[in-house]
């Protein structure tokens, strides 16, 4: 497949010698538009936040572009300074909000600035600022057509190397798995925040050029109506990809141009029809193709070429025992959910090169107790004292950073990413590039590092042979060993794994417990919730048995098993 960059290119070559007139404008329009949607693919439908407001980026840095005219670099830097500044200080307000508020949220200053443009004497309202000067380095339109293409590509190669990077993973996570991502140790909020300026700078690139190629402005091309047509655009080329971005800008602006000459003709009256035209189109389209134009085409996933042999797992690097005391101290910690106690007075310890099990009929609370552990839950009373420091309310991320890590019992993947994709969240934290350094490709050695972290992780547990496959296409209990494939990643000293063998088979099962126990032979904490009996007993040094929130019994595998109370309460006589 050739890349969307690599097209924008050859459109900024071909297409301004042999455009004849009349398009040199219209394709113009569309690479502008193309810009926009590229930042707006990024910030919907990579990262999942819906903006009605893109516009009016694009307007605040055509405006400063058309006053500070005749400083075209000065315009350039405050266009997208200012733009910058905004969308910081409203992603401060949005980067917390999702799905309808931040929608809503977004109409909401999108209106706002309109009415801004329309009212401010300066910028001189309805009537809007003429003559201004085209770029001194493009002065005809067919220059300037060629400048906006070369920066529709420049904008199409930054977008794709962020999606390849670090970044673009959490990015991705942020679209429904925040929860994960924050326990991958992802700083999701401050990341939606800059994810939000991104798109924003883009748009201002955008409406930096338009000012100058079309050298007139009013409030008009910056309203709510123009960011609508801004979301058409990924909605109809496809939200998911940066191709999309391409193919909706073409499809729209032409389209809507098209329309807007054809249809007065046909219906010989005058009157908006067109716009009841276009949207009739829209339904159509999205009718026949809901993910968008481009999902009609074959798929082509590089199909990278299968390892002859999958390469041996890495040795386990030893952890530095942590002494006696515990890795992980409950300490008689309770959990209410309006009058349900999920947990009472449950302590409990885990010790550096231990496996505990934790084990207990559903709905005993279980999970509860593994989501106050991992930080995702605060306990209603107790204490969690994690290698050695009591940690109040400290949040998931900050967690991961000290060393533990954990799997969840609804499996949290990416399902259309692949294996390494979704392995490489976890080694998030080895990483510290920005999205900046992603988007300009000074990544690279770091991001090889990620990689081949997620490789020996997959190669650990047996999945170096599925690493291009989508994680989607793995059946359950593969998907969960990707799971643990991503926690290993953190190099964590403690592992919270929540039921990891449901559905898998025997023999899969086997060879999770011989990687367990070469983990714990490295000094790792283990803590597993398990249903399957013989398992557990196999492996865990101790069990700890939970009933209706409470521990009923605690100790070693045998003298659990004999435990008349766990017997009657659980086990019903059959271990
Ligand atoms: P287990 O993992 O042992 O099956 P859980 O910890 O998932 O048990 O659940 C313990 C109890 O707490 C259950 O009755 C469950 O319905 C309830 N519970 C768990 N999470 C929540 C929640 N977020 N809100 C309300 N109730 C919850
Ligand atoms: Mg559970």
């Amino acid at each position: 497949m050739i890349r969307p960059a690599v097209l924008a290119l050859a459109a900024a070559l071909i297409l301004p010698p042999l455009l004849p007139p009349f398009y040199v404008t219209l394709a113009a329009y569309v690479g502008l538009a193309a810009i926009v949607a590229t930042g707006l693919v990024l910030l919907t439908g990579i990262s999942g936040q819906t903006s009605f407001g893109q516009a009016s980026f694009v307007g605040i840095a055509a405006y400063a572009a058309a006053l500070l005219d005749g400083r075209p670099f000065t315009g350039l830097l405050a266009g997208l300074a200012a733009a910058g500044v905004v969308a910081w200080l409203l992603g401060f307000i949005t980067a917390r909000l999702s799905g309808h508020f931040l929608a809503l949220c977004s109409v909401a200053w999108g209106l706002s600035f309109y009415s801004l443009f329309g009212t401010l004497p300066w910028l001189h309202g309805f009537n809007g600022i003429g003559g201004i000067a085209a770029l001194p380095f493009a002065p005809g339109p067919r220059a300037g057509l060629a400048v906006v293409w070369a920066v529709v590509a420049l904008g199409l190669w930054g977008a794709q190397n962020l999606l390849d990077s670090r970044s673009g993973r959490a990015l991705r996570a942020l679209n429904g798995a925040r929860l994960m991502a924050e326990s991958m140790g992802v700083d999701t909020v401050r990341l939606a925040r800059g994810v939000f300026v991104l798109a924003a700078l883009y748009a201002a690139a955008a409406g930096f050029l338009f000012a100058h190629v079309q050298r007139f402005i009013s409030p008009t091309p910056f309203g709510l109506t123009a960011s609508i047509e801004y979301l058409f655009m990924i909605i109809l080329g496809g939200a998911d990809r940066l191709a999309g971005a391409l193919l909706g800008a073409v499809l729209v602006v032409v389209l809507r141009d098209a329309l807007t000459d054809w249809v007065p003709r046909l219906t010989g009256a005058p009157g908006s029809y067109e716009a009841m035209a276009f949207s009739l189109l829209v339904i159509v389209m999205l009718h026949h193709a809901p993910r968008g134009v481009l999902s009609l085409l074959p798929q082509g996933r590089a199909a990278a070429p299968r390892p002859a042999a999958p390469p041996p797992p890495p040795p386990v690097q030893p952890i530095a025992a942590a002494g006696g005391e515990p890795v992980l101290l409950l300490d008689r910690i309770s959990r209410r959910f309006g009058g349900l106690a999920a947990n009472q007075d449950v302590s409990l310890a885990v010790h550096a090169g231990e496996i505990v099990a934790l084990i207990g009929p559903n709905g005993a609370g279980k999970s509860t107790l593994f989501n106050i552990a991992s930080g995702v839950l605060p306990p209603s009373a107790g204490s969690v004292r994690l290698f050695g420091r009591v940690l109040g309310a400290l949040p998931a991320r900050r967690r991961a950073a000290l060393g533990l890590a954990r799997t969840f019992q609804h499996v949290r993947l990416l399902q259309g990413e692949t294996v390494r994709d979704n392995i490489a969240l976890g080694a998030h934290l080895a990483g510290r590039a920005g999205m900046l350094r992603a988007l300009l490709r000074l990544d690279r050695a770091e991001e090889a590092r990620l990689r081949a972290a997620a490789e020996a992780a997959a190669a650990r547990v047996g999945l170096a042979d599925r690493l291009d496959t989508p994680a989607g296409d793995l059946p359950l209990g593969q998907q969960r060993i990707v799971e643990i494939a991503r926690a290993l990643c953190l190099t964590p000293r403690l592992l919270l794994l929540d039921e990891p063998a449901a559905g898998l088979r025997h023999l899969e099962k086997e060879r999770l417990a011989d990687l367990l126990r070469q983990l714990r032979a490295s000094g790792m904490a283990v803590l597993l919730v398990e249903h399957d009996m013989g398992f557990v007993m196999r492996l865990a040094d101790r069990v700890v048995v939970m009933d209706f929130g409470q521990t009923i019994a605690a100790g070693p595998p045998a003298q659990v098993r004999a435990d008349p109370a766990v017997r009657d309460a659980y086990l019903g006589g059959v271990a």
